[in-house]
């Protein structure tokens, strides 16, 4: 803009102040329409003390303890004593941040020994840290695939693998959730002569099912694609060692390429791909979520890597995790209510609708039982959900009180199938169990 007119439109502004001040208020609300819809929610959950998100009162309970099931702390470790002095001492030694991303010197002797122990453990040749999982996947995926490349990944993919496949690109096909027959269809047709990436999950967060990655790698595999598994759900909970799903298919040595999250099992945050060194290589020179992106703190390096080496070590914990698990699911399926396809942790329990969804949300708050709930963008409408997240440090008569308080607050909502048909819900368990582990049988 020339001088003068720039000078005209600042002398303006201060002769119409008010006006000024109006005509931005309403450009705000002509820019924000698209979201005026989820506002308008928003403020009617809020008025009617229903507004579900952002809450900090977990650890409160009207009578008793409260029954916390919205956090991913599989093995309980987030208060583990022994997670918190490593945090405490790494903050002594690095301070609280490094304050530069890993490439420009960001990591410290902690970040690297962390790497070296989780490319051990999962069978690989190398390891790299991002600050979250959310950025491992967008990273990993962005910077391995490009514009002529095709990604196939599973329906019900999280967001950071779609954010990731959108932002490299490529060309992106969706195959069937779990179809490995599907995922074949689309090879035959569009594999041959490109290079191919097959994106799943270990534990799939949506419905708590095991990703199939027997035949998803045999079928991959058999057309010259790599295939990239998230463990963000499966790590520390599946697998004889803990070390995924890829470990308990019995295929470390198969899958190309594991990506993992800090923030559950491993009860700190950042996120990891674990994979053979010139993979690793490549990704740690490229991808931009990690390249232009601050280092994880020192003192969350510290904790993965306690909680880490405590994960090898007691495998009880392993065990007492899936017994709450099966505890919570039996307990729930006895009192009706369609747990969907979970076989794990990853406990859903079906609504219907998203009113109600919150609703439930926050009556079981109110009584104590901390719940999370799935509604739209999360899930289609009808497929609306709450959603629990079973630990080993839950008390097994916790969880059992929480079926109690679940059923008894989803009684009038008309949420537990025996109540609507009459009739328990069929199992979802799949019809071929998946190979059951150690942890699982015990
Ligand atoms: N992958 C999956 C399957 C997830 O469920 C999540 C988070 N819930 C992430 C990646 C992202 O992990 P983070 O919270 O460490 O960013």
């Amino acid at each position: 803009m020339k001088s003068s007119a720039l000078r005209r439109v600042k002398r303006e502004h201060a002769k119409n102040g008010r006006a000024h001040k109006d005509s931005r208020r309403h450009a705000r609300t002509e820019f924000l329409a698209p979201f005026a819809p989820l506002l308008e929610q928003i403020e009617v959950s809020r008025h009617a003390d229903l507004y579900p998100f952002f809450s900090t009162d977990r650890d409160s309970a009207p009578n008793g303890r409260p029954v916390v099931l919205v956090a991913n702390d599989y093995l309980g470790l987030s208060a583990d004593l022994r997670v918190r002095d490593a945090a405490r001492e790494a903050i002594a030694r690095f301070g609280t941040s490094r304050c530069a991303s890993p490439l420009a010197g960001g990591q410290t002797t902690l970040h690297q020994t962390l790497a070296t122990r989780l490319a051990e453990f999962l069978h690989q040749e190398a390891a790299a840290l991002f600050a979250s999982g959310y950025q491992a996947n967008v990273g990993v995926i962005s910077a391995l695939v490009r514009n002529d490349d095709l990604i196939l990944t599973d329906l019900f993919n999280h967001a950071s693998i779609v954010d990731g496949a959108r932002l490299s690109g490529a060309q992106v096909r969706h195959f069937q959730h779990n179809s490995a027959s599907h995922l074949e269809r689309i090879l035959s047709q569009e594999a041959r002569g490109r290079r191919v990436l097959v994106i799943v999950e270990g534990v799939y967060s949506a419905d708590g099912d095991i990703g199939d990655l027997p035949d998803i790698c045999a079928v991959a595999h058999a057309h010259g694609a790599l295939v990239m598994v998230d463990e963000a759900h499966s790590f520390g909970v599946l697998g004889d060692r803990g070390a995924g799903a890829a470990e308990h298919f019995e295929l470390l040595d198969d899958v190309d390429l594991i990506v993992g999250t800090m923030s559950k099992s491993l009860a700190s945050v950042g996120g990891f791909v674990a994979a053979d060194q010139n993979l690793v290589d490549a990704i740690a020179h490229s991808a931009r979520a990690l390249i232009f992106s601050a280092a994880l703190p020192p003192a969350a390096a510290a904790a993965a890597l306690a909680a880490l080496e405590i994960l090898q070590h007691e495998p009880e914990r392993r065990q007492r995790l899936w017994h709450n698990a099966r505890t919570f699911l039996a307990g729930l399926a006895a009192a009706g209510f369609d747990t969907m396809h979970s076989v794990t942790p990853v406990i859903p329990i079906l609504v219907g609708d998203p009113v109600r969804t919150i609703e439930l949300t926050a009556r079981l708050r109110a009584r104590g039982v901390h719940i999370c709930p799935a509604i739209p963008p999360m899930v289609p409408a009808h497929l609306s959900r709450v959603r629990a997240h079973v630990t080993a440090a839950h008390e097994p008569a916790d969880l059992e009180a929480a079926v109690e308080t679940i059923a008894a607050v989803g009684s009038p909502l008309c949420i537990a199938r025996v109540q609507r048909t009459g009739r328990a819900p069929r199992s979802r368990l799949p019809a071929t169990a998946p190979r059951r582990t150690a942890a699982m049988r015990a």
